[in-house]
């Protein structure tokens, strides 16, 4: 792994630390160095980029050729709201699957949407299940379309795709699916999933630069979506139908972060695609796991439910923890955390994903215990 700070771009720059915040997270010098050049979007060589990009998107997700790649200028969430806006039709009906924070924000954009749909709400800490999928869809002839999230990164409990999938398509309904976090770490097979939509970014788990999220799709469901999208800017057939015809986006296109994720895709092939990448992150969640264990922390989710891709802690109820601090100073020693997303109690997060592996976490462990000392905690228990 390299070391965030030898950058050689950052020598005027304060200590930039390990980015354990998926994401933004810490990607390699390749990916970083990629941005170096100035691309011109028109020439051909960087057409040739990005449909190299679509085409290798679809071979990760395992989509034949009843597939579609389409790529999004802006965060995940503009990927989103455009998959949403062109695939649930104006007058069908989506079942938004929630058990955290990235649930409940397709729910919202629904409601900007002006879409009809109904609410699967599971809390935040557990895994939903394709029984009860099953049952909601059972229960309402109505809904088209069942959105819902791979690894939800509010806690990290990773959702049964398999199982949910199946019991979506046997009722005869349309899965789209947030794979933001998961994509390129956890298994994903579109074709044999049965999967319609999938939607991901590109700086989560192919460790990429933020800048565009893509929409894999069934080629069939594009073509009946012309003319749905409320927005020109996030409207995907007129995205997809450009980019087939010119290669290009129709709108000024994130050069630097397309360049930097080809980058990313050539070393993410060469170190052995899904499982490879997926076992690193499982051997950062075992050795990040067993050294919050062992100074007494208590994690949110049972291990089975929970994925490689972020870990969850309660918040020590010692009265000198203080989160501010805690996280001031591990940012300090060189590791950037994330703070608890959750509405019901006091945690925080640490992200297993990005351009770390087992040495990285030992030392965000060390950390850790170096900052307990100092801010005088001495019991992990939570409340
Ligand atoms: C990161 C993420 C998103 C998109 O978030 P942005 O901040 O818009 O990039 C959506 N869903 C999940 C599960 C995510 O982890």
């Amino acid at each position: 792994m390299d070391t965030p700070a030898a950058s050689k771009a950052r020598d005027a720059s304060p200590p930039f630390p390990y980015l354990l915040t998926p994401g933004p997270l810490t990607t390699a010098a390749a990916t970083k160095l990629a941005m170096l050049d100035d691309w011109g979007s028109r020439d051909i060589e960087f057409r040739a980029l990005v449909t190299s990009i679509r085409t290798r998107l679809l071979e990760i997700a395992e989509a034949g050729a009843a597939y579609e790649c389409v790529l999004m200028q802006g965060s995940g969430t503009f990927a989103i709201e455009a998959a949403l806006a062109s695939f649930v039709p104006t007058d069908g009906k989506a079942l938004v699957v929630m058990n955290g924070a990235y649930g409940q924000r397709a729910g919202r954009i629904l409601d900007y949407l002006g879409r009809a749909h109904a609410v699967l709400d599971r809390g935040d800490v557990a895994q939903v299940s394709a029984h009860e999928v099953a049952a909601a869809l059972d229960g309402d002839a109505a809904i088209t379309d069942v959105f819902f999230v791979h690894c939800e990164t509010t806690s990290g409990v990773v959702n049964p795709v398999d199982d949910i999938c199946a019991a979506v398509k046997a009722r005869g309904r349309r899965v789209i699916l947030d794979s933001m976090s998961a994509f390129g770490a956890l298994p994903l097979s579109m074709d044999a999933q049965g999967i319609d939509v999938m939607v991901s970014s590109a700086n989560k788990c192919i460790e990429g630069v933020p800048g565009f999220g893509y929409v894999l799709c069934r080629r069939d469901l594009l073509q009946a979506s012309k003319g749905r999208s409320h927005s020109l800017s996030l409207d995907l057939y007129d995205q997809w139908d450009n980019m087939e015809r010119t290669e290009q986006f129709r709108f000024t296109p994130p050069t630097h972060a397309l360049v930097a994720f080809a980058a990313a895709l050539d070393a993410f092939v060469a170190q052995g695609g899904v499982a490879a990448r997926g076992a690193r992150y499982a051997r950062n969640r075992d050795v990040l796991l067993d050294g919050m264990r062992a100074l007494g922390f208590k994690t949110l989710l049972d291990d089975a439910v929970g994925g490689p891709i972020i870990q969850t802690f309660h918040a020590p109820a010692d009265p000198n923890f203080d989160f501010g601090r805690f996280y001031e100073e591990l940012r300090g020693r060189g590791y950037a955390i994330y703070p608890g997303k959750l509405t019901r109690c006091p945690s925080f997060r640490i992200g297993t994903i990005g351009q770390v592996d087992e040495t990285v976490m030992r030392g965000a462990v060390s950390a850790v215990e170096a900052v307990l000392g100092l801010l005088g905690v001495t019991n992990c228990a939570p409340a």
